[in-house]
């Protein structure tokens, strides 16, 4: 069964009840959105490409010129310690990480310490255990150039996204698709976008305005092991729409058909081929020991 109350949060050294866990209002996290974050899943009591995810924080954080106040290794067994105090063997990770608390003014040197905070808790998928598929719209709103704040950089600013997710709530969607900069496909709002075309699979190159998200290299490899040709390239909208199969992939969503755009159904409107076979390899992938960390 799994346990929702009872969880505790790590907040700076200490494991707090969650209702209890807070930090501080001059946090510059919660004043400037001056961090970074990661969300990772266990499966079956396997903490999945932890490893992964904790390079990526670290980038993350030394892009944005954070110090990072302990080792990989460290942090890596507060995770571990996290899931096992919560007692989850199926738990959605998330760890924060800010400048810290200070004064009022964007002046970094007012923080002395970054703040890290990591939590768990069990969190079915995204769109749910059972989703068929979901449907987008296509956002005003476009990715962040890879020139400003490189969406390589997993930052604690998501507005873009958040005001992507509004306008899909608003037409009643799951999902609003992300353009770049020049105007091509880069991604929704929480996942990496992927459509498939005559057999090939299709999904925006990192340099093109999007996170390198951990689920999309893991697709990335399982579509070379499957032997379908694979090209990371720029995608206009028009072949999204045209696509034979379109799917969308992340932690939190995991992987998901996108079976409608903006008025267009994709392909036949429900999950494809290629598709089933990505995500029954998936599956066996993410609950295997050898692609993750064990919470023994
Ligand atoms: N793009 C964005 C903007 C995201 O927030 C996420 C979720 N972290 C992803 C893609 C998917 O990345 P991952 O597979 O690492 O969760």
């Amino acid at each position: 069964m799994t346990q929702t109350t009872n969880l505790y949060a790590y907040v700076n050294g200490r494991y707090l009840r969650r209702e209890e866990a807070s930090i501080s209002i001059y946090d510059h996290g919660f004043l400037y959105g001056d961090g970074v974050f990661e969300a990772i899943r266990e499966y079956d009591g396997i903490i999945f490409k932890l490893r992964e995810h904790l390079d990526r924080l670290y980038e993350s954080a030394k892009a944005i010129r954070i110090n990072m106040p302990m080792s990989k290794s460290d942090l890596g067994r507060i995770v571990v310690e996290v899931l096992k105090k919560n007692q989850l063997k199926n738990g959605y990770v998330r760890i924060v990480v800010s400048r810290g608390a200070g004064k009022m003014g964007v002046d970094p040197r007012n923080c002395t310490s970054p703040t890290l905070v990591i939590m768990a808790e069990p969190r079915e998928p995204l769109f749910g255990e059972k989703v068929k598929g979901i449907s987008a719209i296509v956002s005003s709103l476009r990715r962040t150039p890879s020139w400003s704040m490189d969406p390589r950089v997993k930052t604690l600013n998501y507005l873009n996204n958040i005001l992507a997710k509004i306008e899909a709530i608003d037409a009643g969607v799951e999902e609003a698709i992300m353009l770049n900069e020049q105007g091509y496909v880069a991604e929704s709002s929480t996942e990496n976008v992927f459509i498939i075309k005559n057999g090939t699979v299709i999904t925006a190159h990192p340099s093109l305005g999007v996170l390198k998200g951990i689920t999309r290299d893991v697709v990335i490899q399982i579509v070379r092991e499957l032997g379908y040709p694979l090209e990371e390239r720029s995608m206009t909208i028009a072949e999204l729409y045209n696509a034979d199969e379109a799917f969308v992939t992340g932690t939190a969503a995991e992987i998901v058909p996108l079976i409608k755009v903006s008025g267009r159904v994709i392909g036949d409107g429900k999950l494809g081929p290629i598709a089933t076979k990505i995500i029954e390899k998936y599956r066996e992938l993410s609950r295997s020991p050898k692609e993750g960390i064990a919470v023994e």
